[in-house]
Order: C-alpha cells, then sequence, then structure tokens
C-alpha cells in the first residue's frame, strides 16, 4: 500500500481521520503542531501522542513523509543554496534559497519537470515526470528552511513546473503552511507563478485567495509568445491577460507580470511600449528578467544597458518595472535553469 504523508492533510480533514480512529479532537490539533510547527520527521518522532493513535494511524497507512534531500549546493557568488530532493520513486524535484537584502525567499517545484515545454526553460526541456504531492511541497520548505536553519520571510511558487497544472495539490500546499494552528505562513507573502492557464487563473481570481500572483507575459505579440511559449496556443495572450486583470481587481494580492528578455528577440524599445500598451489600466508590476542560460535552449542574455532602457521604456509609460537579480546562476538555480540534475552538462 503507498503510504500517505500526513503533511498532506488539512487541519479539518486530519480531525476527522483522528476521531474515525476513535481518539479525542483535540489529539488533531497535537499531532498537527508536532508536525508543522515541530516539524517532526516521522511519526516514530511525535513524543506525547499514545501510542494507539500513532499505531492506528500507521495501520491505516499514513505516516510522516520526508522526500530524501539528495545534495545540497551553494553558491560561490551569492548566498543562493540549491537542494535537491529525490522522492521513494525516484521523482526529482528542486528547492531554492534566496536572499536579499536580509529578506529570505524560498522558490519550490511544484511538479518534477513540465509538460509546458517553454523553449527557453530547462524544466520544459525535461518533460513532466509528475505532479508533486502536497506534502513534497510542504517537506521543501521544512527541509530548506532546518538545514538552513532560518524562517523564510517569502515563498514562491516558480521552481519546477507549472503550479496551475497540479493546482489541487498546490492550493491545499498553501491552506497547510497558512494555517494558524501550524506554521501560520502568511499568504500575502506567498506567489504563484504561471506560464497563463486561463481557466485557471479564472478561478483562482474569483477565490480572492490573498496570495500573489505572477504571469510569465514575455511578450505583447501573440505570434511571438507562441513561439517561445506553445501554451500560448491554447491559452492566448488576451484570455490571460484578460483573467490576470480580472486578478488585478478582484484578488487582494498583487499582480506580477514577468518578462524574460531575450537579446535581439523581445527586448527593443518597441517590445516595452507594446507590453505597456496591453497591460495598460491594470493594476500591476513588471518584473524583468534578463535570460539565464538553460540547456539546450539556444537563447542569449540582453545587455545591462539594454535591460536598463527596456525598465527605463516601460516606467516612462506609468509602469512600476523592476530588473530581478540573477542569483544562483554558477549553480544553475536561477530562474529557468532547474533541472534536477538532468542536461545541465551542456550548457
Ligand atoms: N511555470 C511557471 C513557474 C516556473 S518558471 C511560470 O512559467 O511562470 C518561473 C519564471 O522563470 C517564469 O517567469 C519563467 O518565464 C522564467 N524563466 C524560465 N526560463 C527562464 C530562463 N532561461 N531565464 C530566465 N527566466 C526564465
Amino acid at each position: 500500500m503507498k503510504k500517505k504523508d500526513l503533511k498532506g492533510v488539512e487541519f479539518e480533514r486530519f480531525e476527522d481521520v483522528v476521531v474515525k480512529y476513535g481518539f479525542e479532537k483535540y489529539r488533531a490539533a497535537q499531532l498537527f503542531g508536532w508536525i508543522h510547527v515541530k516539524r517532526a520527521g516521522g511519526l516514530d518522532a511525535v513524543k506525547n501522542i499514545p501510542a494507539p493513535v500513532k499505531e492506528a494511524l500507521l495501520q491505516a497507512g499514513y505516516d510522516i513523509i520526508y522526500p530524501a534531500m539528495a545534495e545540497k549546493t551553494e553558491s560561490r557568488r551569492d548566498a543562493t543554496v540549491k537542494f535537491l530532493f529525490k522522492a521513494a520513486d525516484s521523482a526529482a524535484f528542486e528547492a531554492v534559497r534566496i536572499e536579499d537584502k536580509g529578506r529570505e525567499t524560498l522558490c519550490i517545484s511544484s511538479q518534477s519537470g513540465c509538460a509546458c515545454a517553454c523553449g527557453f526553460c530547462a524544466t520544459g526541456k525535461m518533460g513532466l515526470k509528475r505532479n508533486l504531492e502536497t506534502g513534497e511541497m510542504i517537506a521543501q520548505f521544512y527541509a530548506a528552511a532546518g538545514a538552513l536553519g532560518i524562517k523564510f520571510d517569502n515563498l514562491v511558487f516558480m521552481g519546477m513546473g507549472e503550479p496551475l497544472l497540479n493546482w489541487d495539490n498546490v492550493s491545499r500546499a498553501i491552506d497547510i503552511l497558512s494555517d494558524r494552528r501550524g506554521s501560520n505562513f502568511s499568504r500575502s507573502r506567498i506567489t504563484v507563478s504561471t506560464c497563463g492557464i486561463t481557466p485557471v487563473m479564472k478561478k483562482i481570481a474569483r477565490m480572492e485567495p490573498g496570495f500573489n500572483l505572477a504571469v510569465s507575459v514575455i511578450t505583447a505579440d501573440n505570434e511571438q509568445r507562441s513561439k517561445l511559449m506553445p501554451v500560448n496556443v491554447k491559452y492566448p495572450l488576451k484570455g490571460v491577460v484578460e483573467a490576470a486583470a480580472e486578478f488585478g481587481r478582484k484578488a487582494k494580492g498583487r499582480l506580477t507580470f514577468e518578462c524574460v528578455l531575450f537579446d535581439g528577440i523581445n527586448d527593443s524599445l518597441q517590445h516595452a511600449e507594446a507590453l505597456a500598451g496591453l497591460i495598460r489600466g491594470i493594476n500591476c508590476r513588471v518584473n524583468i528578467i534578463p535570460y539565464n542560460s538553460a540547456a539546450g535552449t539556444g537563447y542569449s542574455r540582453p545587455d545591462t544597458l539594454k535591460a536598463l532602457a527596456f525598465q527605463k521604456a516601460l516606467k516612462r509609460r506609468g509602469v512600476e518595472a523592476y530588473i530581478r537579480k540573477e542569483k544562483g546562476a554558477d549553480i544553475k538555480a536561477a530562474c529557468g535553469q532547474l533541472a534536477a540534475g538532468e542536461n545541465n552538462s551542456q550548457c
């Protein structure tokens, strides 16, 4: 029988399970604390819960399961650390610690690999291995915090995979991590990044979920976007921007458009002007991400002056625009470089 990870069970369901096996309700709160506050590595590490409760849970196939931390790689240029995890079925996924001016951010994966196949992304080149379970996303957060001995200020779903194509598990992970009886991590410090899965974006906008949404817009030219991102054929730019605008209007969280810049492809002033026009009137900001070299993709990074000129052009049109600092590129931990050890030698 496949074991079920208690980390991925919401508090309410947790109570049901505990009560179902004949134990008092308050045991659920106790156990939840052991898992999400004390962060016990297995049911055997849980102390003040009666043995029959643990036994009943084990019998029903539950345990607290962590994937193996197969590698921990530290950047020599900055404070970035990349963690490679391997699940029991050998599915591999990575999480990245990014430090900036004392703020600690963890970038986590929602899938092992990715089905979206963006032509500039190393994860896209891997194809999809599988969706990550809720507990596997939470495990990245707890294991990285534990290994570094720090608390994270921000959590971003910007690692491997497309979070909106594993939405049930991702939204459950957010619910559990923000549960005040557990980690109590503020939803306003969580950002979910998507390549533009329109129907799920609309659903999220209507939920008013309290977390932030980042949308990888890349270019204002629909045809060019389809060439760069095959997902645009199924979910064209117009609908993506409409859904993002709905999020900007209805949701409490912040909306960001991400724009990866490729030398000579989408980095001209005309491209900046077109992008400003596309998002005019939407309550948002733009994050410019100069392309990071990713295995087998064949694009190149524009020089800093070009990225600055692009930013300036956006600002001139009233758009709040930032350039994302490159972090962890020496360990293949920057945006678009995560491939869980696959392909890296080709970079
Ligand atoms: N699937 C989601 C989240 C993962 S990618 C998404 O597409 O948004 C996180 C960010 O990295 C996205 O904005 C993506 O466009 C960007 N990215 C992908 N490959 C990149 C590369 N080679 N260089 C710089 N950014 C890249």
